[in-house]
C-alpha cells in the first residue's frame, strides 16, 4: 500500500468514527491495566461482564490484593487462561502498591516489569490511559496489517514498528482502535466482508470477497 493510499485508508476510517475507543470498559488507569491483562486470548464482552461485577467491590491494588487468589478468581473464573491471569493480577498489585504508591507508571519499561504485563498491553496502557502514539498488535491488527498491505511483516514487532512508521502522524494516536474494530467487524479472520469495506479500494488484498 502506497502512501497515498494509507493516507486515504486512515481518512476513511476517521470518517466512520471520528472518535473511537476501546470496548473494554474502564473507568481509571488501574481499571483499564486490570482489563487489558484480564482479556489476553479472551474477547473483551467476557472481560467486561467479570470486571462490571469485579470493580464494584475491588479497583484499586490494594482492594484486589485483598481478595486473595481464591477470591479474585470467582470473579473472573468464566474468562479463559483465568487462574494465571489472577495470580500474575495479584502480582501485579503487589508491585504497585510496594513499588509505585500504588499508582499505574506511565514509563514502558516499569509497565513491562509488571508481571502479566507485556508490549501489546504496555502499549494499550499508554495509548488509551496516558495518549501515547503507541501501536498494540493484536491479532486483528497483525492480520489487517499484513492482509492490506498496510505493514508486511513476520511477527507482531515487525508489524508494529512499520505501523508507527508508514501511518501518518495525524491519525497514529486512534489507529490501533481503527484497525481493532475494522478487523473484528469487517476485515475478519475467515471471510472478510470486502463487499461492505469502506476503504476496499486502497487495500491491497487481491481475492477480494463478494457477498454470496
Ligand atoms: S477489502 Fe477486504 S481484505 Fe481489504 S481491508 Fe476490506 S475487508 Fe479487509
Amino acid at each position: 500500500m502506497n502512501k497515498v493510499a494509507i493516507n486515504d485508508f486512515f481518512a476513511t476510517l476517521k470518517a466512520a468514527n471520528p472518535m473511537p475507543v476501546t470496548e473494554l470498559e474502564y473507568t481509571s488507569v488501574f481499571e483499564l491495566l486490570t482489563a487489558v491483562l484480564l482479556s489476553a486470548q479472551a474477547t473483551d464482552v467476557s472481560v467486561n461482564k467479570a470486571t462490571r461485577k469485579l470493580f464494584v467491590v475491588a479497583n484499586t491494588p490494594q482492594k484486589i490484593f485483598d481478595l486473595g487468589l481464591l477470591g479474585l478468581e470467582s470473579y473472573i473464573k468464566t474468562i479463559g487462561l483465568y487462574h494465571s491471569k489472577a495470580k500474575h493480577l495479584l502480582e501485579t498489585c503487589k508491585m504497585l502498591i510496594e513499588q509505585h504508591g500504588s499508582v499505574v507508571p506511565r514509563l514502558r519499561q516499569e509497565l513491562e516489569a509488571l508481571p502479566g504485563v507485556g508490549r501489546k498491553t504496555a502499549n494499550v496502557v499508554l495509548n488509551s490511559a496516558f495518549g501515547e502514539a503507541t501501536m498494540a498488535v493484536d491479532t486483528h491488527i497483525f492480520r489487517v496489517s499484513n492482509r492490506t498491505g498496510l505493514a508486511v511483516g513476520k511477527t507482531p514487532l515487525a508489524v508494529e514498528l512499520k505501523l508507527l512508521k508508514r501511518i501518518p502522524k495525524a491519525y497514529l494516536i486512534d489507529a490501533h482502535h481503527w484497525m481493532i474494530l475494522h478487523g473484528r467487524y469487517v476485515c475478519m479472520a475467515r471471510q472478510p466482508r470486502c463487499w461492505e469495506c469502506g476503504v476496499a479500494n486502497f487495500c491491497d488484498y487481491k481475492a477480494k470477497t463478494l457477498q454470496d
